[in-house]
């Protein structure tokens, strides 16, 4: 790492008190209605930043000249770490109270940290950041997945570049499920049509303060380029109705589509098959049916 600006930045960053003094200091106690579980081990967080790198990034400064949004940076640890990496960071938080215990970093980072006050559930991302950004964060787990479900039915090409973030490990086993597997389900199928997905490692309660009850895992999505023309819409519809009654056989499960066997026929799909046994590809040349024929009737 030979930039002495990022060099100065890291001096002013590492010149900060730790970050249990700025929880005291600021009375940030943590709420539980917000999901907030803390990381204050700096070598985690800087794990958690270093997976966000783009292919062939430099190692000491991964993520140099990228632009990062940050959901929930809470106190600002893997905030840190992100800015460290040579990031400039888009930080969304909810709770106002961060605001002061995030103003020292905010000054330390020189340009490279903006705090945004807001509910990440109501952004507009391609406003928030036009030119495009990497995802990096420790999602609050009570929105992780219409957050995750939301940044994949977006516009595509996708305003992100990647999407490295943390979440309750039984949401990862969801995410990255291969078909046929208990966890396979309407989340594995959205991720599967428009994402490449891997779960990169996991995290114990005790490294977070307040520890929370179960593990977590931090999975990193890529995106498909070549994704944009699947009707992700329709294919909620199609996974909803499938899997809502993932027992039953498809023929019963998507007669609220019309007529299921004229579909399941025409998609090459066993009638008497179940949810969990259908690939990605086939769930996703089921949806493309059902839009050809709603725009057939239209
Ligand atoms: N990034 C910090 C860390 O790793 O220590 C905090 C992570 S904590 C699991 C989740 C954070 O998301 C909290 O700071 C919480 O206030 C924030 N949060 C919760 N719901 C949110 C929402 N809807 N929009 C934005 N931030 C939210």
């Amino acid at each position: 790492m030979s930039d002495p600006s990022l060099a100065a930045l890291r001096a002013r960053i590492d010149a900060l008190p730790p970050l249990r003094e700025v929880l005291a200091a600021t009375g940030f106690t943590a709420k539980k209605s917000l999901g907030q579980h803390f990381i204050l081990d700096r070598n985690l967080t800087d794990k958690i930043a270093a997976s966000a790198r783009a292919p062939g990034a430099d190692p000491d400064a991964p993520l140099s000249g990228q632009t990062v949004v940050e959901i929930g940076p809470g106190p600002g640890g893997l905030t840190r770490s992100l800015v460290r990496a040579g990031a400039s960071v888009i930080a969304v938080e909810k709770d106002r109270r961060a605001a002061e215990a995030l103003a020292p970093l905010v000054e330390a980072a020189g340009g490279k940290l903006t705090l945004v006050i807001g509910d990440a559930l109501g952004v507009d991302w391609t406003a928030l950041a036009p030119q495009g950004a990497a995802i990096c964060a420790n999602l609050p787990y009570n929105v992780a997945t219409p957050l995750i479900a939301g940044w994949l039915t977006g516009p595509w090409p996708a305003w992100w570049s990647s999407a490295t973030v943390m979440v309750q490990r039984e949401v990862a086993d969801r995410i990255v499920a291969d078909t046929g597997a208990d966890a396979y389900g309407r989340l594995a199928v959205l991720t599967g049509a428009r994402a490449f997905a891997t779960s990169l490692f996991d995290v114990s309660p005790a490294s977070f303060v307040p520890p929370p009850k179960v593990w977590s895992s931090v999975v990193r999505f890529d995106p498909k380029p070549d994704a944009g023309d699947v009707p992700v819409k329709v294919l909620e519809k199609v996974t909803a109705a499938a899997f809502g009654q993932r027992r039953k056989m498809l023929r019963s499960s998507l007669k609220s589509l019309g007529d299921a066997h004229t579909l399941l026929e025409t998609a090459g799909i066993p009638a008497n098959e179940r949810a969990e046994r259908v690939s990605v590809a086939d769930f996703v040349s089921l949806a493309r049916l059902v839009q050809a024929r709603a725009t057939e009737r239209c």
